[in-house]
């Protein structure tokens, strides 16, 4: 399959920033600030009011509905919003949760602090491969292959692109907690540094150079399913793919044992299947696909086996069933949806060192990886 790499310059300014809603799980109250690898230039209200040294700490607290500034060298009352820019480039700002405690994190970039609703609302504003650096280390943790890594990178810099509007309401673009991509903060790892900065900018698109959502699971049990036939919308390049690299795996099988009288008046009731009939109560005690399969046998009606996953909490939609005494055993393979990316086999392919690109085209179909600005470049000539 081809890999091209576009690179087209002069489109790209929009996208080299991020504008990151942090804390909001938090609800904080008051915190701590210093900065690191330089001063910091803090702007009240708009207005340049001093600089923060690195020698010195500046407290923030909301005081009835406005902050509240305090440091050795300066301090401000009833402010509406604190903006806080670090000199240099490389410059960190450290925040320490106060009310409530939060442990240390550093960032890079600005920061802008504003009360909503009595709590402190924070935008880090970050260079997009800082914001990625640091997205890769906190989703994908410690100790990983720097294909993987690499694979990781590119991912999460097309979802920070393709989720760029998720947030407008909110008056930043993505979060940092799990409803958008986990982000804790500067990264520090040399293998994610390495990994972001080899893969600077790239992104991935499908056919039509459109970016693609990267979906995930952390396991397909062996075959990956196509888009359609989890969420009944068909997508080019979320195509079902056989997978070798997943099968010895963490969360490659599973196992459940049910009361078989359980099983069938749960197809009876949930799925209205007549287990009267001996034909029906054969074919609900044994199954055994020979591949991802949509339905359960020849129930009938229809018992779609995503249903039935979701109704049980299996692992996966992917299981055998076969009797054992008055009890059934299931037997599944995977964990998760299934489509797209199956998180173990990437791993395992980039430790038998595959290159990123081909793990990534493993998984996805007829995608192609460009530049961040030849997205908009294609976007203007629409
Ligand atoms: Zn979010
Ligand atoms: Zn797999």
């Amino acid at each position: 399959m081809l890999t091209c790499l576009l690179a087209i310059d002069g489109h790209a300014q929009d996208n080299t920033l991020m504008h990151v809603g942090i804390y909001r799980d938090k609800a904080l109250k008051e915190l701590m600030v210093m900065s690191q690898g330089g001063g910091t230039e803090v702007f009240i209200d708009g207005v340049r009011k001093g600089e923060l040294m690195t020698t010195d700490g500046m407290k923030v607290a909301v005081v009835e509905g406005r902050l509240q500034a305090r440091s050795l060298a300066f301090s401000f009352n009833s402010a509406k919003r604190i903006e806080l820019r670090p000199h240099h480039s490389s410059g960190h700002l450290r925040i320490t949760g106060v009310r409530p405690k939060v442990a240390e994190r550093t960032y890079d970039g600005w920061m802008a602090i504003t009360v909503q609703g009595g709590d402190m609302h924070l935008v880090n504003t970050v260079a997009i491969e800082d914001y990625v650096a640091g997205v890769v280390q906190s989703e994908s943790g410690k100790d990983k292959a720097l294909e993987y890594y690499k694979l990781q990178a590119v991912s999460c810099r097309t979802y920070a692109l393709v989720n760029k509007r998720k947030h407008l309401a909110d008056g930043f673009e993505v979060c940092d907690g799990v409803h958008c991509q986990v982000y804790r903060g500067h990264a520090t790892l040399p293998d994610v540094l390495t990994a972001t900065a080899a893969t600077t900018r790239m992104v991935v698109v499908d056919a039509r150079i459109r970016l693609i959502h990267a979906t995930f699971h952390s396991n397909c049990g062996g075959e990956t399913m196509n888009a359609e036939d989890v969420w009944s919308k068909p997508e080019g390049y979320l195509v079902s793919t056989v997978d070798t690299f997943c099968v010895a795996a963490p969360h490659a099988t599973w196992q459940r044992t049910i009361e078989r009288a359980k099983w069938l008046g749960y197809l009876h009731d949930r799925h209205g299947v007549n287990t009267g009939d001996s034909t029906m109560v054969q074919a609900a005690t044994r199954f055994e696909p020979n591949c991802r399969e949509r339905y359960l046998g020849t129930l009938w009606p229809l018992v779609p086996l995503d249903e039935v996953r979701a109704d049980w909490k299996f692992n996966s939609a992917y299981f055998s069933i076969r009797p054992e005494g008055d009890k059934l055993l299931f037997e599944g393979r995977g964990f998760g949806h299934g489509v797209g990316l199956c998180q173990e086999g990437a791993m395992r392919m980039a430790e038998q060192g595959y290159p990123f690109t081909d793990i990534l085209h493993h998984y996805f179909a007829d995608v192609h990886l460009v530049d961040l600005g030849a997205i908009d470049f294609f976007r203007d000539g629409e």
